[in-house]
Formats: structure tokens, C-alpha cells, sequence
């Protein structure tokens, strides 16, 4: 081969390595974009980017490289949105003591002001050992304060409390992984944080809303069939479906093996259980193809609705309990507890 036909080989690679080339890009894209909020101008122009490729080469749906690249960006994207979600919380918590210790303030004290600024310095603090120095400048300016009711102070105290657990476990959880790998659902390390979270936030707010613990039924007997590998294809189906059914505020867990819980927010028994029944439904109707063959598998799901009695602990096993009922009424449906 002259040294002519070699340049002419370099300039014009395969097609198929072309497409190859132009599959990993658009998902490298398309995994950026998940990760930047909507309007941001950088994502317009990875848009555009996305757009000059797809009018060069024809994309095919991703497999294989380009499959991993998204997942990897769909498990980042979980990750901080959860991070996200929660340190928004800590927050809420810390401007309610503001406002707690604005009730208190009276007018004359002149401390409204310095109380005002404080506020203002905590929307813009953006890392939690801000947010927690933030909050016990407040309580500071509480102690310049004489007249106060016992109720406010204890509630002060609740909430000092509260957000102190929230922030060390976000702390300590921002170092460590909080995504299944396998069904890219949020881990058993982010349900503890979200369950006790949960909890405390039932007490102050007493807006309802319920746990489903899902069991994949008679898996073992699937893995037995059809072989662990493709057990392990059904359980990130079985999660993506169930992540599909559910609203955007509301959030899987992969608590072990093939279980997983999922948090409803804002719902009654009654919402609850139709939306536990569509997820039933909709489990029940999927398919997972692997060749000529369609494999199905179905789930029992057990479900509870907060009480004002509950601890984290209680709560899980008054649901987990509905679940063990509904495996013995004979398994694909939902039972809710009393
Ligand atoms: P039931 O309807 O009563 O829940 O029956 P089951 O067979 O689903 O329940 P059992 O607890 O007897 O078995 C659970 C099975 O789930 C056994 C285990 O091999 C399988 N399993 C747990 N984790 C994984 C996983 O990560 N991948 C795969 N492929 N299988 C798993
Ligand atoms: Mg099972
Ligand atoms: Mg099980």
C-alpha cells in the first residue's frame, strides 16, 4: 500500500466505526444534558452538537458502550438529584428556625433586622457547614431575647436537633455511593437517610404519604430457569418499570435482593392504593424479551400509610408484613395495612 492510498484509508474510516463513533457520542451527550438544568446554554449547544451528528449518521437505539454510558449518567444524575432534594431540606429546617426565632423576636428588640440579613445569607450559602453556622448564629440571637413562650423554645430545640442528624448523615452520605449499580434505583445507604427524614418530617408537618415494600415473586425460581444473568436483566427492568409508574417526587429504593420500597408522598390510603395497584399492573404487563423469548415475572407489594405511632422501623415492617399477606393470597397484587 503507497504511502497516497494509506492517507486516503485514514481520512475516510469505516462506516460502521463511524457509527460506532457517532452512538457514543450522542450518549455522552444525552448524559451531559440529564445532568445540567433545562435552559442551560451550554446543553443548547451540546443540543446543536447532538443534531450536526444525528444529519451526518444514522442513531440507532444505544447497546452495549453507549447502553453503559447512559446508565452511568441516568446513576450520577440520581445521585445528585438526591443530594440535591435533601439539601434542600436541611434549608427548610434552618429558615423554619429563623422564623421560629422571628415569632419570638418582638419589634422593639431591633433584632428583626440582624435576623432579616441572616435569612438572606442562608439563601445564598451553598455548602452545609455554612447553613449549620448560619443557624447557630440564629439561636445566638435568640439568647439575646428574655420573653420568650417554652413551646417556641422547644420547638427551637426539636429543630436544631433535627437538622444537626440530617446534615452529619448528608455529610457523611455525599462521600459515599447512594445508586445501585445494577438497577440504577437509589440504595439501601439513601433509604435510611430518606426513611428517618421522612419520619421527622411527618411529625412536624402530618402531611401524609406511604411506604410500598414490592417483592419480585418466586424469583428464585426464575433465576433456577433462566439463569442468574438473566435475573439480573429483569431485576433493572422490574426497577425501571416501577420508576416509570411512579411520579417524578416520588422515589425507588432498592432495599436488597429483588426488594424494593418506594416512598409516596402526599397521598391518602385511597391514592395510595391505586397507585400501588398500577404498579402491580404494569409490572404484570411488561415483558423482558431475550431473543424469540418473552420473560415475564410479577411482583406482590405491601403497603402503609404513615401514623403519628411510627418509627422508622415500625412503619417498614407494618408494610412489609401487607407484602408477606399478599404473597400468601397467592402472590401479583396489593395489600395494604390496616
Ligand atoms: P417469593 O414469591 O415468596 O418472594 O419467592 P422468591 O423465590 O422470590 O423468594 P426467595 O426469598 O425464596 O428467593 C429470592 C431470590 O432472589 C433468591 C435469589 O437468588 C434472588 N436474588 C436476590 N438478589 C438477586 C440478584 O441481585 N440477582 C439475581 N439474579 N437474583 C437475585
Ligand atoms: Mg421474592
Ligand atoms: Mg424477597
Amino acid at each position: 500500500m503507497n504511502s497516497k492510498n494509506k492517507r486516503k484509508e485514514l481520512s475516510a474510516p469505516p462506516l460502521a466505526f463511524s457509527q460506532l463513533i457517532a452512538n457514543l457520542l450522542v450518549s455522552c451527550i444525552n448524559g451531559l444534558i440529564k445532568g445540567l438544568p433545562k435552559d442551560d446554554s451550554f446543553g443548547k449547544k451540546l443540543k446543536e452538537l447532538e443534531g450536526v451528528v444525528r444529519k451526518g449518521v444514522h442513531i440507532t437505539p444505544a447497546t452495549g458502550l453507549a447502553k453503559e454510558i447512559e446508565e452511568y449518567f441516568d446513576r450520577l444524575a440520581t445521585h445528585q438529584k438526591f443530594l440535591k432534594d435533601e439539601k434542600e431540606i436541611v434549608i427548610t429546617m434552618v429558615r423554619e428556625i429563623a422564623e421560629t426565632i422571628g415569632v419570638m423576636v418582638s419589634s422593639s428588640t431591633g433584632l428583626e433586622g440582624d435576623i432579616g440579613q441572616c435569612v438572606k445569607n442562608l439563601e445564598q450559602a451553598d455548602n452545609i457547614k455554612d447553613i449549620l453556622q448560619l443557624r447557630d448564629t440564629f439561636v445566638e440571637e435568640i439568647q439575646k431575647v428574655r420573653e420568650h413562650s417554652l413551646t417556641l423554645k422547644d420547638e427551637l430545640e426539636a429543630h436544631r436537633k433535627q437538622s444537626t442528624v440530617l446534615a452529619e448523615k448528608l455529610e457523611e452520605s455525599q462521600a459515599q455511593a447512594l445508586v445501585d449499580p445494577l438497577t440504577n434505583a437509589l440504595n439501601r445507604a439513601a433509604y435510611n437517610l430518606k426513611m428517618g427524614q421522612m419520619i421527622n418530617e411527618f411529625k412536624r408537618y402530618k402531611e401524609s404519604w406511604a411506604i410500598l415494600v414490592l417483592d419480585i415473586d418466586n424469583f428464585k425460581k426464575f433465576n433456577d430457569t433462566y439463569g442468574h444473568l438473566m435475573g439480573d436483566k429483569v431485576l433493572k427492568s422490574v426497577s425501571g418499570t416501577v420508576r416509570d409508574s411512579i411520579r417524578i417526587s416520588d422515589q425507588i429504593f432498592r432495599y436488597g435482593g429483588e426488594e424494593f420500597v418506594v416512598f409516596l408522598s402526599r397521598v391518602d390510603k385511597k391514592i395510595a392504593t391505586q397507585l400501588a395497584e398500577k404498579i402491580c399492573r404494569q409490572v404484570e404487563n411488561d415483558y423482558f424479551v431475550d431473543g424469540d423469548r418473552k420473560l415475564k415475572v410479577t411482583i406482590s407489594i405491601g403497603g402503609a400509610i404513615v401514623s403519628e405511632e411510627d418509627t422508622e422501623s415500625s412503619l417498614f415492617e407494618r408494610a412489609d408484613k401487607a407484602m408477606y399477606r399478599a404473597k400468601n393470597n397467592g402472590r401479583n397484587q396489593v395489600i395494604m395495612d390496616l
